[in-house]
């Protein structure tokens, strides 16, 4: 495996970072309207429904019409384990939303803060200019030594 240039790895971070953020988000839209109503799909091969804080699908053939129905829903967010079961009939598969919501939102979370970290070490503690190319030991703009354990930090930027 080649290792990855600085510029394409920042950039890749960004994707996952706004990517998740954005699939959060949409998550979060989808999961207040499985609260308030309830979308079935009424498909041949089987029944999706979106509602009471869950999507689910039943793959069990559905006979007569297909089409989408929509029905108010009883309020329920939904805060239960996914399920999967054996209906006899077909297979039948729950995810409450609470799990992705849940996911991509520490991934979210866990990325800002280790990002915000990296700015915070790499910068001038005292005038927060970025010292990211700086070898000299003290800061250009305002002269304040920089400390070993900042270096570090600079040269693990500088690299990743
Ligand atoms: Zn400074």
């Amino acid at each position: 495996m080649t290792a990855l240039v600085p510029e394409r790895r920042i950039v890749i971070r960004g994707v996952f970072k706004w990517s998740g953020l954005a699939l959060g988000l949409v998550m979060l839209v989808a999961w207040g309207i499985s609260v308030r109503w309830r979308i079935f799909g009424v498909l041949t091969n089987g029944l999706f429904v979106l509602g009471d804080g869950a999507i689910s699908f039943d793959w069990t053939p559905q006979t007569g019409n297909t089409g989408w129905v929509i029905q108010s829903a009883n309020g329920s967010y939904g805060l239960e384990w996914p399920t999967l079961m054996d209906t006899g009939a077909g297979l039948f598969l729950s995810l409450p939303f609470w799990i992705p919501v849940a996911i991509t939102g520490l991934i979210s979370v866990f990325l800002w803060l280790t990002e915000r970290r990296t700015i915070v070490a790499t910068h001038c503690g005292n005038c927060c200019y970025d010292l990211c190319t700086n070898v000299s030991g003290v800061c250009p703009e305002c002269g304040t030594p920089i400390s070993v354990e900042q270096k570090r930090a600079i040269v693990r930027a500088m690299n990743t």
